[in-house]
């Protein structure tokens, strides 16, 4: 959730667009496309205690591999 201290620490957002102007933020990176991303349950290895949506995005946003 965009609650939880760690996801709010990162600049969270549900989506992705929503953190349009944040410096590090690049039209096409999502949740599902960073490599932290767990799609077993829609869970991020950064915040193992939530999940996160597929089209989400943090400023911890890694492209995948
Ligand atoms: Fe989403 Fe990656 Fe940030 Fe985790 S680290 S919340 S998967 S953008």
């Amino acid at each position: 959730s965009e609650d939880a201290p760690q996801a709010k620490a990162l600049n969270y957002v549900k989506v992705a667009a929503d953190a349009k102007g944040h410096p590090r933020w690049n039209e096409g990176e999502y949740c599902d496309n960073c490599m932290f991303w767990r799609p077993a349950n829609n869970g991020c290895s950064l915040f193992p205690q939530n999940s996160v949506e597929p089209k989400g995005w943090c400023q911890s946003w890694v492209k995948a591999n």
